[in-house]
């Protein structure tokens, strides 16, 4: 299939450049443990060896960190950072990555203590001290507030688009072009759209492509396929991340699907004619990383996927998320949402707190809850 690829300006992490006509780059995020050196290294070492392009670390405290200067010293890949509120942890990760990914998000936090604008130039000013990439990376579950309000509720795309843009006018005018930008969600079609959209408006920016939290093989590579597939044959998209839910040794099967699929798109192989059912139940989970609060959580995403087998022509979408961080909010679009503490497992319906039940009792009380909703469903 011959694709006119968008004539994106050249970013270079580390030893890649994405943009700019190159090669669309692979990319995953590690889900052991930080503060665990060996296994951290070993997983990147192990993605890397599978041809991850960049290799993405969770940092959240200074400890994080301190382990990020030791894993550095130990792998060859190009690695990324993810920030979360803690934007002054740039300071300590920059000398020691290849990227520094910031979700405009989660600058808004505490907005009043400083003005996002302020946390980006801190971070600008890193990159540029010690040789970084950046990612602006938009999350449909963390959308700066300030533009969800402008928007009506049922539109989700225009907050996301215009969140990134803003920051990309910001960064701009910073002088700082070494930039690609991300724009998540776990619909696939609401990717299409935004990503579509995006490069419309800034066909100049380099675009990481993803379906967050796009949960287990096989749905999860067909929902990220169905996505892929809309926008690389359109030329749109420089780097991919295949976001799966797998233990810790099998994660270099997200590289492996990544590569497949942007090779079947280029050797025409599309497969249009898989769609989702959007009719049937939908499980999405989140791929796991560093903050994982209970290791029990890839089993019990296992598990609820094979509970809720008999709700499968059922319209109905789940949730099952590894932490905090990212749980709340990322469950409030979900009919039930399930997000994973240390020793215990959140239950929600919709935006609406059930509980917390141990790790032993969550699936009954979930049956409990997907039971009322068929029969809601079936009486409607
Ligand atoms: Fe990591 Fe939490 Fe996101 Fe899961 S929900 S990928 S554990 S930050």
């Amino acid at each position: 299939m011959e694709i006119k690829r968008n004539a994106t300006r050249p970013v270079s992490i580390g030893d890649i450049i994405v943009g700019d006509f190159n090669p669309i780059a692979v990319q995953s995020m590690t889900a052991t443990k930080t503060q665990d050196i060996d296994a951290t290294v070993a997983q990147a070492e192990a993605y890397r060896g599978a041809g991850a392009g960049v290799v993405r670390i969770a940092v959240d405290s200074p400890k994080d960190a301190a382990a990020l200067a030791e894993i550095r010293s130990q792998t060859k890949a190009n690695l990324a950072v993810d920030l979360q509120e803690n934007f002054r942890l740039a300071e300590a990760v920059a000398p020691y990555v290849d990227k520094i990914r910031y979700n405009p998000g989660h600058l808004y936090h505490h907005q009043r203590s400083k003005p996002w604008q302020d946390k980006v130039r801190f971070i600008i000013d890193q990159a540029l001290e010690h040789d970084c990439a950046i990612r602006i990376g938009v999350n449909c579950g963390s959308v700066d507030p300030d533009k969800k309000e402008r928007y009506d509720p049922s539109d989700s795309i225009t907050p996301m688009l215009e969140s990134a843009l803003e920051h990309c006018d910001f960064v701009d005018s910073l002088g700082f072009t070494r930039y690609v930008v991300s724009l998540k969600d776990s619909d696939p079609q609401k990717v299409i759209e935004v990503n579509t959209k995006f490069a419309e408006r800034r066909p100049d920016v380099p675009l990481h492509l993803g379906v967050t939290e796009a949960g287990m093989p096989p749905e999860g590579v067909i929902k990220t396929r169905i996505a892929f597939e809309q926008l690389i044959g359109r030329g749109i998209g420089d780097t991919v991340r295949v976001s799966l839910t797998l233990p810790n040794d099998r994660k270099p099967e997200e590289i492996d699907a990544g590569r497949q699929i942007v090779d079947d798109i280029y050797a025409g192989r599309v497969r249009t004619v898989v769609k989702l059912n959007d009719k049937a139940l939908n499980i999405i989970s989140c791929p796991s990383c560093s903050r994982v609060e209970n290791e029990a959580f890839i089993d019990l995403a296992q598990q609820v996927k094979q509970m809720t087998e008999y709700a499968k022509d059922y319209d109905i979408t789940i949730a099952v998320m590894g932490c905090r961080v990212n749980g709340p909010g990322e469950t409030d679009d979900a009919d039930l949402g399930l997000w994973c503490g240390p020793a215990k497992v959140n239950l929600k319906r919709g935006p609406e707190p059930l509980g917390a039940f141990g790790y032993d009792e969550i699936l009954p009380r979930l049956q409990k809850e997907l039971d009322a909703l068929i029969t809601v469903k079936t009486a409607k």
